[in-house]
């Protein structure tokens, strides 16, 4: 069986640190996917693309040409074209791009195989909104994490004002919902959890509660 992990859920239920910790904690490899998409939403502004430009985002997607590594600490580096814009894709307006090309199902299928690649030879944790449901529809351990709205806005203002921004809790609750209803109400590849997926609600848990809840459900599984 190979180790393969998928983690789904709205923004802000905190998938991306608890994978990345679950990962360096067993020796596996974590992939974010929302950095691909992020990456596709910023070279669409680039473009000077309003959102929703589907047409245009289309005929861009030839002249991308991205790519995913690890640098020495085995983090994760996006690159768009040779650049590294592993910075730049986590710009607060980057979000509300990403989340508008993620609707257009050529976007997705561009993406796909990239993803699916980095899991042919097992041993990843990858999170993203569809893992579970469409890109590795085979993971033996689905794990679709959520918090209440509120908890997620708290935890996502409270990382940005980490990196110097300062946002409220109420801006943060406004995009995030705006963002969830598109990643949920699309039709293609939307947000849900999967038939065979476990429930991880981390409301009212802190980080290491959380991180403990999800390598036991890993340890359940794989014997890790
Ligand atoms: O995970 P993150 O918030 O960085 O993702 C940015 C956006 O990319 C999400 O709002 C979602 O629209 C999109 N996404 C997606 N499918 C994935 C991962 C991300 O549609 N597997």
């Amino acid at each position: 069986m190979l180790v393969n992990i998928a983690i789904d859920g709205p923004s802000g239920a905190g998938k991306s640190s608890l994978a990345r910790a679950a990962a360096s904690e067993l020796g596996l490899i974590y992939v974010d996917t929302g950095a691909i998409y992020r990456t596709v939403g910023l070279a669409s502004r680039r473009a000077g693309l309003p959102l929703g430009a589907h047409d245009e985002v289309v005929a861009l997607l030839p002249e991308l040409n991205i790519e995913m590594a690890y640098d020495a600490e085995g983090k994760q580096r996006m690159y768009l074209n040779g650049e590294d814009v592993s910075d730049a894709i986590r710009e607060p307006e980057i979000s509300m791009y990403a989340s508008d090309v993620s609707a257009f199902p050529e976007v997705r299928a561009f993406l796909m195989q990239m993803q699916r690649d980095m899991a042919a030879r097992g041993g990843v944790i990858m999170d993203g909104r569809d893992i579970g449901t469409v890109v590795l529809p085979d993971a033996p351990l689905k794990v679709f994490l959520t918090a209440s709205e509120r908890a997620r806005a708290e935890r996502r203002c409270l990382e940005l004002r980490q990196k110097g921004s300062d946002c409220t809790v109420e801006e943060v609750l406004r995009d995030m919902r705006i963002r969830d209803e598109n990643d949920s109400g699309r039709a293609v590849a939307p947000l849900k959890m999967a038939d065979d997926a476990v429930l991880l609600d981390t409301s009212e848990l802190d980080f290491e509660q959380s991180l403990a809840a999800l390598k036991q459900l890993i340890k359940e599984k794989f014997g890790l």
